[in-house]
């Protein structure tokens, strides 16, 4: 069973790269139900999200197409499209739904409980913080152009430039390195 990643450093983030490689094979990680669930347990938002429909799963998928084109045309201009007002209006909306319930039981324990409104509430919430902040300055699109995962720098040189998956910084490390051999032994075969 595949394993979601969490490598942007938000949870809006990281929900936005549950659709992966955007400008070309458009791979989706959310087809059914079930992938909402597993997300949303291993983003550690609920203990337990309950029963999840085509319906959950379509509310889930909007919110997050909704902050992934806010991302990448925010702050919002004067000329700011339709397709930008749909999409703050979906964040908005979302952003007015309930948290996950947080309690302590009696042995120190944390529960997280909710359903698909408080994902939606949460992961609204964090998109809406994270716009209207300074870190907003520092979010950025994974360096491989073909990735297209969004991700907020927080690195004390703020120069990363990879997501941080294998396929992308180590693919490019590595034929960077290639290039670097091949050039040396150029330069050895010249002298
Ligand atoms: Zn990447």
């Amino acid at each position: 069973m595949d394993e979601f990643v969490f490598v942007s450093g938000r949870l809006c983030l990281d929900l936005a790269g549950t659709k992966l490689w955007r400008r070309s094979l458009r791979t989706e990680l959310l087809g059914s139900p079930s992938d909402v669930r597993r997300w949303v347990g291993q983003a550690e938002l609920l203990d337990d999200p309950g029963a999840m429909d085509t319906r959950g799963l379509e509310r889930v998928r909007r919110l997050r197409e909704a902050i992934y084109t806010l991302v990448g045309s925010w702050p919002p201009g004067d000329g700011a499209g339709a397709e930008l007002g749909e999409a703050l209006a979906e964040v908005n909306d979302a952003a007015r739904l309930p948290l996950p319930r947080h309690q302590l039981d009696e042995s120190g324990r944390l529960t997280r409980t909710g359903g698909v409104d408080e994902v939606l509430g949460a992961v609204a919430r964090d998109a809406v913080d994270l716009l209207s902040s300074a870190q907003f300055a520092k979010t950025k699109e994974c360096a491989n152009p073909d990735c297209t995962r969004l991700f907020v720098d927080l690195s004390r040189s703020g120069a990363r430039r990879w997501c941080g998956m294998a396929e992308c910084g180590n693919k490019h490390k590595a034929a960077s390195y290639r290039k670097r051999k091949k050039q040396e032994a150029v330069l050895e075969t010249g002298a």
